[in-house]
C-alpha cells in the first residue's frame, strides 16, 4: 500500500486509477468486516473514517442499532480540515458500540478480524480502522481514542496510532463517548504519515470550547536524531506477557543504540487509573447518551406512550456493554453514591495528572506497553472485568490529558504484532513524533 506521504504526489488521474483499485480490494476482503459501507466524498486521497465521526450527508451510527438510519447533517471539523488538505472520507470503518470495548466485538454491524490472524480480535473501539490500515486496505484511517481505542488497536494490528493532547483536535462532529477524554487521532502505517495526518486534522476550532487554538506543526521540525531523555518503568511490565517483556527490553535496548539516555523512574499502581477512568468514563457517558430518546436521532420504537417509547427505543436500541456503562453511571452519578465514586474518581485523576507532572520534570518521553498481551482470541475477554483491565497502559494517559503514540516494534513467535507507546507532554507532539521516528 503507497504511504500517505506518497498519495499526496499522485496525480488526479493517478489518484482516480488508485481509487478503483482499493475499492475491488476492500471488496475482496469484505470477511475481514473492517468496513461498514464505501463511499467516494470527492476527489481527494480517500482516508477511511471510523464511524462516529460525522461526514455531511453520509450514515454515521457509532456502530449502534439506535442510530441506525441516520444521517450526518455537517461535517466534523477534522473531515472539513482534511477536504482542505486534499484528503477526502472514503469508508467508514467499524467499531465498538459508542466506542465502548477493546475488541470490536460489540458493534452492531458484527465483529471485525484480525488481519494478522482470524482467529484474534482487532483491538478496539477503533478496530475496523486499525484493521483497514493493517490489511492494506486504507491508505490511513481517523479513530478516536477516550481509554486508547486509537492505540491499542493499531498495536495489535501491527500499525501506527497516535493520540493527540486533550484540545488539539476539535471533538466537533465526533460522536461522544465521555467528552473530558476523547480526541480524533492518526492511524496510519508509519510514523511519519501519522506526523502528516495529525499536522492536517489538528489547530483552532471555535466550534470546540475544549479546543486547545493552537496551530503549530511538527512535520517541518521533525528530526530523528534529537537527543532525548527517555523514562522507562520497570514495574510497567511485572503484570505482561513474556512478548511484552521482550518487546520493552528491546526497545530500550534501541533508544539507547539510538543515543537517548534512559532513566529508571516510577509510577503509581495501575489498579487506581482503571478505577478513576472507569467511573469517570461512565459517568459522562451516561450524560452523553441521554440525547437518544427516538426523538431526535435514528431509530425510534413507538410505545404506548411518550415514556414508553423512550424506554422501548433504549431497550431495544442499545446493546448489553452500553446498557452496562449506562447503568455504572447512573450510579455513581446518584446522590448518595456521587461523592464516595465521582467525586473520589475526580481527585484520584488530578494525582495522575500531578505523578505524570512530577516523571517529566526532567525528563521527555516515557516508554510504556499499549497491552499486556497481543491480540487476543476471540471470546478472551469475555468477561467485562477481564476487558477493563486489559485497558491498565493506555487509560491514565486519557485522565491526564496527553499525547500518547503506539508503534510496531517487533513480532512474537505466531506472527502476532507487538506495538509499544511513547508518552509526551502535554502539547509536546513534536517531541513524540521525533522520538517515534528514532525508534521506528
Ligand atoms: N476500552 C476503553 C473503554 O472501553 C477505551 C475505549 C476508547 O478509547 N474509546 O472505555
Amino acid at each position: 500500500m503507497i504511504t500517505l506521504k506518497e498519495a499526496l504526489q499522485l496525480s488526479k488521474e493517478e489518484l482516480n486509477t488508485f481509487k478503483k483499485e482499493l475499492t475491488e480490494k476492500i471488496e475482496a476482503n469484505k470477511d475481514l468486516n473492517a468496513y461498514i459501507d464505501v463511499k467516494d466524498f470527492g476527489e481527494g486521497i480517500p482516508i477511511a473514517v471510523k464511524d462516529n465521526i460525522q461526514v455531511k450527508d453520509w450514515s454515521v451510527t457509532s456502530a449502534s442499532n439506535i442510530l441506525q438510519g441516520y444521517i450526518a447533517p455537517y461535517n466534523a471539523t477534522v473531515i472539513n480540515k482534511m477536504v482542505d488538505a486534499g484528503l477526502s472520507p472514503f469508508g467508514r470503518t467499524n467499531m465498538d458500540e459508542f466506542a465502548m470495548g477493546s475488541t470490536t466485538e460489540s458493534s452492531f454491524y458484527g465483529k471485525t478480524l484480525n488481519p494478522h490472524a482470524s482467529d484474534r480480535v482487532p483491538g478496539g473501539s477503533s478496530g475496523g480502522s486499525a484493521a483497514a490500515v493493517g490489511a492494506g486496505l486504507a491508505i490511513a484511517a481517523l479513530g478516536s481514542d477516550t481509554g486508547g481505542s486509537i492505540r491499542q488497536p493499531a498495536a495489535y494490528c501491527g500499525i501506527v496510532g497516535m493520540k493527540p493532547t486533550y484540545g488539539r483536535v476539535s471533538r466537533y462532529g465526533l460522536g461522544a463517548y465521555a467528552s473530558s477524554l476523547d480526541q480524533i487521532g492518526p492511524m496510519t502505517q508509519n510514523v511519519e504519515d501519522a506526523a502528516i495526518l495529525y499536522d492536517i486534522i489538528s489547530g483552532s476550532d471555535d466550534k470546540d470550547s475544549t479546543n486547545a487554538k493552537m496551530d503549530d506543526k511538527v512535520v517541518p521540525n521533525l528530526d530523528p536524531t534529537r537527543k532525548l531523555r527517555v523514562a522507562v518503568v520497570p514495574k510497567y511490565i511485572e503484570n505482561a506477557s513474556e512478548d511484552i517483556k521482550n518487546a520493552y527490553k528491546l526497545a530500550t535496548e534501541a533508544l539507547k543504540a539510538a543515543g537517548h539516555e534512559i532513566v529508571e523512574k516510577e509510577l503509581m499502581d495501575a489498579k487506581y487509573d482503571i478505577s478513576a477512568y472507569y467511573i469517570t468514563a461512565t459517568a459522562e457517558a451516561t450524560t452523553n447518551l441521554a440525547r437518544y430518546d427516538g426523538i431526535r436521532y435514528g431509530n425510534r420504537v413507538e410505545g404506548k406512550n411518550l415514556e414508553d417509547t423512550f424506554v422501548q427505543t433504549r431497550s431495544q436500541g442499545f446493546g448489553d456493554e452500553v446498557k452496562r456503562r449506562i447503568l455504572l453511571g447512573n450510579f455513581v452519578l446518584s446522590s448518595g453514591y456521587y461523592e464516595a465514586y465521582y467525586v473520589k474518581a475526580q481527585k484520584t485523576r488530578h494525582i495522575i495528572k500531578e505523578e505524570y507532572a512530577r516523571v517529566f520534570e526532567d525528563i521527555d518521553l516515557i516508554l510504556s506497553p499499549v497491552a499486556p498481551t497481543v491480540a487476543p482470541r476471540f471470546g478472551e475477554l469475555a468477561n467485562p472485568m477481564d476487558m477493563y483491565l486489559s485497558d491498565l497502559y493506555t487509560i491514565s494517559v486519557n485522565l491526564a490529558g496527553l499525547p500518547g503514540l503506539s508503534l510496531p516494534v517487533m513480532k512474537n513467535s505466531e506472527g502476532m504484532p507487538i506495538g509499544l507507546q511513547l508518552i509526551a507532554k502535554a502539547y509536546d507532539e513534536q517531541t513524540l513524533f521525533d522520538g517515534a521516528l528514532s525508534l521506528e
